[in-house]
């Protein structure tokens, strides 16, 4: 039965949902609070410069492929995808650069460079993360709606060791300090901590290992775009600039919504990307709320947030030591983290990621322009910092750093500039605690201990983000759309097309 069904909200979960229920033959309205698609993934346009808001490391092109071909499209004739090899340029904190490349000969070679002694620790880890990635892949597209689903995955996840926490779990394998944090560091991506993030997660090594790194030319944005045509091709209806003020309940079930200017949308079936806990506190009222309450909200870990500046320069820095994907590390690691994680205080010091996507792809910025934007991580809004005060010298402290150490003479070429902080991703993006991932990525908050993909509140009430199962990150979230759709309308994908022909 073809179904009226709202998504709230135009991320990358958002529009997978959207896509795969559209070309079901429902009838899909997307409302989107912003004045653009792909929430995160938002493309800032200024001076001439493109700048990709969100993400930048593309992952696992099988999932836009599954998309696509469940509307019965090619992917490749919507968007190009480039490989990246290596996949990042990881600087140690005397700025020595260790290469993360694809292929394993190409890593052992990188490693015997910085230690020999560590490429048979290397191996090992490697190995290990092939049997998490043989073990948990098949469930990262899978709903985990009851207990059962978890129990089933519990064995494996003890027999692996996958419990513990990321850089515990490199550690066993690897002696060298740095190399150990170069081997742990991709629970960063998704919003985790190296230390407390359960080394389950390190199938997203496998994940990047297996199916490659890539960039979309004209940026992340290009897959927006992408997407976006793929919705105006399915019909799906999409408002921008339009805010949902309420989830309206009736019983055990929702049957609309109501926006920002007081109009009244109705619906069969409610899919929402907008951050879960955010939309359990501000937009179902307390009376309905059984397990997410506020107490519980505020039980949950949620994710650090960031700093980001996206800057253009009038001029190149073909010569400087950077790639497209740069982790510039510091020396203070553990205490830099848990002053991050804790929320107690704004950390002095600072680990970056340094994108410079124009050394792939130079259409994204005027000639003879460089394209950057610099990540630093910073507690969540549970922190005191006063970010009204805080913003211009964080912003001063991470420029004279790259300045002095990356790319000379860096402030007196910037021509286009643009800063985020942790009230962008509260006030802009609707996210609890201005918390850049969501719900954390820990042992207790994963799998069905995670908000689920149905909600356990209202019958025809969904989640797709970062928030939900199995997590944030791109490819999760893709996921997250992909089961949401299937648990709404189980029917085969290709039916509809078959009926059509
Ligand atoms: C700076 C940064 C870099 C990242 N880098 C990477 C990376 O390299 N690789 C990777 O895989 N992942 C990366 N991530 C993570 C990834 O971007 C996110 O996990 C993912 O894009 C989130 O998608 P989502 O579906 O949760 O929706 P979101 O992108 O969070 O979008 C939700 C949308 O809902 C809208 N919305 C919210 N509330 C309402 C409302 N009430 N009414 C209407 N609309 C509403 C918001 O405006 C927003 O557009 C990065 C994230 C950030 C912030």
């Amino acid at each position: 039965m073809k179904q009226k069904i709202i998504v709230i909200g135009s991320g990358f979960g958002g529009m997978a949902a959207a896509i795969r229920l559209a070309a079901k033959g429902h009838k899909v309205t997307l409302l989107e609070k912003r004045d653009q698609l792909g929430g995160r993934a938002y493309q800032y346009e200024i001076n001439g410069f493109k700048f990709d808001g969100g993400p930048t490391v593309i992952t696992a092109p099988y999932m836009f492929d599954e998309i696509f071909q469940a509307a019965g499209r090619q992917r490749q004739e919507y968007m190009t995808l480039v490989p990246l090899d290596p996949f990042y340029r990881i600087f140690d904190a005397e700025g020595r650069p260790f290469n993360y490349y694809h292929q394993m000969d190409d890593m052992l070679a990188e490693i015997e460079r910085f230690n020999p002694s560590a490429k048979e620790g290397y191996r090992r880890f490697i190995e290990r993360t092939i049997a998490i990635f043989n073990a948990f892949h098949p469930y990262t597209d899978k709903p985990f709606l009851k207990l059962a689903d978890m129990l089933k995955i519990m064995p494996d996840v003890m027999r692996l060791g996958a419990f513990q926490g990321s850089y515990g779990f490199v550690s066993r394998f690897v002696k060298d300090e740095f190399l150990r944090r170069v081997f742990s560091f991709h629970p960063l991506l998704i919003g985790g901590s190296p230390l407390d993030t359960p080394a389950i997660y390190s199938l997203i090594v496998q994940f990047e290992k297996t199916y490659g790194v890539y960039y979309a030319l004209g940026g992340t944005g290009a897959i927006v775009n992408a997407f976006g045509r793929l919705m105006d091709e399915l019909g799906v209806q999409v408002h921008l600039e339009t805010e949902v003020a309420e989830i309206l309940i009736n019983g055990d079930k929702v049957s609309g919504v109501r926006l920002a200017d007081g109009s009244r949308v109705e619906a069969d079936v409610v899919v929402c990307n907008g951050d879960v806990a955010f939309t359990y506190r501000h937009l179902i009222p307390t009376p309905y709320r059984k397990k997410y309450t506020n107490r519980r909200l505020d039980w949950l870990k949620y994710s650090m947030s960031l700093v980001v500046i996206y800057f253009g320069t009038k001029r190149r820095y073909l010569d400087s030591q950077l790639h497209h994907h740069n982790i510039i590390l510091n020396q203070r690691y553990k205490g830099l983290l848990r002053d991050v994680f804790s929320g107690r205080q704004l950390p002095e010091d600072f680990s970056l990621y340094l994108h410079m996507p124009t050394l792939t792809d130079a259409s994204i910025a005027p000639p003879g322009c460089e394209s950057f934007y610099v990540l630093s991580l910073v507690p969540n809004l549970e922190s005191p910092t006063d970010w009204a005060q805080m913003a211009r010298p964080y912003r001063d402290r991470l420029m004279q750093f790259l300045e002095d150490n990356y790319l000379p003479d860096l402030q007196a070429n910037i021509v286009a500039e643009h800063q985020i902080d942790p009230r962008h991703f509260q006030n802009t993006l609707n996210s609890y605690r201005g918390a850049a991932f969501s719900v954390q990525p820990t042992l207790l908050q994963s799998a069905w201990l995670r908000p689920h993909n149905r909600s356990e509140e209202f019958a025809n009430l969904y989640f797709v983000g970062a928030g939900t199962h199995p997590g944030a990150g791109v490819p999760s979230v893709l996921a997250s759309g992909k089961i949401a759709a299937e648990l709404i309308d189980p029917t085969p994908v290709g039916v509809k097309e078959k009926v059509y022909v």
